[in-house]
């Protein structure tokens, strides 16, 4: 028995908390949800090369910038991880961020893809993550369409990449379903799997 092991979880350390899911299946409201009104739950705000949307606001929802700076941010080892999510878009998670917010104790929320969440957990074994899992990809797709951000050719891109990304679902530590309308009870599920996560003995502060 190793007497390092505190007998109460005085605090717990702080973890990344991937979150995955195919185009379309609301994560990005499942983010926001999760991280309003709770300071210990801090989103990731990654670097892209993909137009800014006019809805999107620099530095809040994506750090936008060009190609040039993002393979310049690439050399400097900027990233934790970064992938080539669709042809020639570039989007990675900045390092520095992330571990500022574990070494404080707290959960780094990633809203990445499947590419992503798997190099992250080679680097962060400790790393939790989270699928949300659509109903079916025929919903999916009446999203997409209603979003209306896509073009018809970019949302058929988006739905066999939805396909190729639930193939991922073995490399995650947890499914949850994320039903329309219910998007409440999706997040209601993943507090519940942050709360088991800090509670977990091996995250526990030697006193
Ligand atoms: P969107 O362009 O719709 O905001 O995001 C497209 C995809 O890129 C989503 O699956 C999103 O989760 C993913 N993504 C966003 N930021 C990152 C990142 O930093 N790294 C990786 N690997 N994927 C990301």
């Amino acid at each position: 028995m190793s007497d390092s092991v505190p007998l109460r979880p005085v605090a717990s350390r702080g973890f990344c908390l991937v979150l995955s899911a195919p185009s379309g299946t609301g994560k990005t409201t499942v983010g926001e949800l999760l991280t309003a009104g709770d300071s210990t739950i801090v989103r990731s705000v990654s670097m892209t090369t993909r137009t800014k949307r006019p809805n999107e606001e620099d530095g809040v929802d994506y750090h936008f910038v060009g190609t040039d700076e993002f393979k310049a941010k690439i050399r400097q080892g900027a990233f934790l991880e970064w992938a080539e999510v669709y042809d020639g878009v570039l989007y990675g998670t900045p390092r520095e961020a992330v571990e500022r917010v574990i070494r404080s104790g707290d959960v780094a929320l990633l809203v990445i893809d499947v590419q992503g969440g798997r190099a992250v957990k080679a680097i962060f074994p400790e790393a939790v993550l989270v699928f949300l899992v659509p109903p079916s990809l025929d919903s999916l797709s009446t999203r997409l369409k209603r979003r209306g951000l896509e073009t018809d050719e970019e949302i058929q891109k988006r739905l066999s990449k939805a396909r190729t990304e639930m193939k991922y679902l073995p490399a995650y530590d947890y499914g949850v379903e994320n039903d329309e309308g219910k998007q409440q009870s999706t997040v209601d599920a993943i507090r519940g799997i942050i709360a088991a996560e800090r509670r977990r003995i091996s995250r526990w502060e030697p006193q």
